[in-house]
């Protein structure tokens, strides 16, 4: 029996109509906010994500899907979101466009990771990107908007954690006083944060070996290390979250992934939900630098970028063990019964033009007979049963019975849509 690979999950059932659900949630939300959807490759060339993700990161150190294609191209799997985007954006040359693009995804990623619980190989998520505009209102505008999305999911307690890694000059500033700090450490930490410290030492702050140790508690915190003018930014940021009565918390070892993260950084959590590890439902932050990294325009002529993901496999779980998305369910209005051949043909065309008015219908696939057809309309939840017979086909007619009120009543063919629709 072949069975699916390690870290992988089949989303049916449940999971299925939850998932449903959170896309037609997320859905309405862009379109409020007025973000348009993008599509971009599942592979793209390795070099994309070394260069955007960062060599430093966990996911281009160990996580990526890398493999050379018959044609000896190096390509990768997408491991997020932010790359593909950024790299279509700058390919497409949209940075001359006058307006500010605000893209949104919702795809799979590939990240070769060990499987645990909140933790797969092949995982959706979805996320926005906003190209072009470095006002803070923009920054407020993404973090409301996935603070917003977790809210109409009715997921409780949420709070965002939020950070600000500052300008180059602050970054600059801090990245010192940080190697300044831990270099007397450096032993005490795991081997991964011995290799970020060669590379990007701000990496060490998020490390989940080291979290509890007294070299991490003590960090020095990157808001004593801010310039004038980001201390200026991330104070309106966060007036402006006041205003769209967004719960946040000012955190300062949230640092999050990419290499070229700078400004507003951070995350929304579920305080809800007790596993620490699951519990970080999506994450973002501000790549200004990342657009001239992947030649497209510097600062000083556009190159601007915030955007975040979440995680669909993670909200799922979580959903899951709410009350209200137990017995989520797809129920149908009409089932349409019937047992002669000539009865059948008729069923086919009622059914199909019940089908094109927007009645969620069904019929018998399987040869079964009136009592069995009963059963599975039953399972389905019909709302309303179609019964053809002859004598009544003569005619022009059908009974409809209500399947809650078991009343039936004899309409006409013609009529039965509108019949139908005024009942539903
Ligand atoms: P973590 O610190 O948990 O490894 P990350 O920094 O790798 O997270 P991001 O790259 O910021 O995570 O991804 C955003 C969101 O995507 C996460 O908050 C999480 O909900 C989800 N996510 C990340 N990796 C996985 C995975 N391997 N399986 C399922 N969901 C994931
Ligand atoms: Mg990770």
């Amino acid at each position: 029996m072949i069975v699916k690979p390690k870290g992988t999950v089949d989303i049916k059932d449940n999971d299925a109509l939850i998932m449903e659900y959170v896309n037609s949630v997320i859905n309405n939300m862009m379109y409020s906010y007025n973000y348009e959807f993008i599509r971009t490759p599942v592979f793209e060339s390795s070099e994309l994500f070394h260069r955007s993700v960062g060599e430093s990161s966990d996911i281009v150190r160990k996580e990526t899907y890398d493999f050379l294609d018959k044609g000896d191209r190096k390509v990768t799997l997408r491991p997020e979101g932010t790359a593909g985007v950024v790299r279509s954006y700058i390919e497409n040359k949209e940075y001359a466009l006058p307006d500010v693009k605000k893209y949104f995804y919702n795809e799979t990623m590939y990240r070769y990771e060990r499987p645990q619980s909140g933790r797969l190989r092949e995982f959706t998520q979805f996320g926005v990107e906003v190209l072009g505009s470095n006002d803070p209102i923009v920054d407020a505008e993404v973090i409301s908007l996935q603070y917003r999305i977790l809210e109409s999911l009715h997921i409780g307690d949420l709070q965002v954690n939020i950070n600000t890694l500052g300008d180059n000059e602050s970054r600059i500033n801090y990245r010192n006083a940080l190697v300044k700090y831990l270099e007397p450490h450096i032993d005490e930490l795991c081997d991964d944060c011995k290799e970020r410290f060669k590379i990007n030492p701000l990496r060490i702050i998020d490390c989940k070996v080291d979290a509890e140790s007294d070299v991490i508690k003590n960090i020095p915190s990157v808001l004593d290390y801010l310039n004038e003018e980001s201390k200026k930014r991330f104070e309106t940021v966060c007036h402006y979250l006041d205003l769209l009565e967004v719960d946040y918390e000012i955190n300062s070892k949230i640092v999050r992934g990419l290499d070229y993260y700078d400004h507003t950084v951070f995350e929304i959590v579920s305080l809800q939900n007790n596993d620490s590890k699951a519990s970080v439902l999506g994450a973002g932050g501000r790549y200004n630098k990342l657009l001239k990294e992947l030649d497209g325009p510097d600062e000083n002529n556009g190159g601007f970028g915030i955007g975040w993901a979440c995680g669909m496999d993670r909200i799922i779980s979580f959903l899951k063990t709410m009350d209200i998305y137990q017995n989520i369910k797809r129920e149908i209005d009409v089932y349409v019964m019937y047992v002669s051949e000539e009865e059948k043909l008729n069923a086919l065309s009622i059914v199909q033009n019940l089908r094109l008015n927007g009645v969620t219908t069904e019929c018998d696939n399987m040869n079964k007979g009136l009592k069995g057809q009963f059963k599975v309309a039953d399972r389905l939840g019909a709302k309303y049963l179609v019964i053809l017979n002859n004598e009544d086909l003569a005619k022009g007619l059908v009974n409809v019975k209500d399947n809650a009120t078991k009343e039936e009543e004899k309409v006409d063919i013609s009529e039965l849509v509108e019949y139908l629709i005024g009942n539903l």
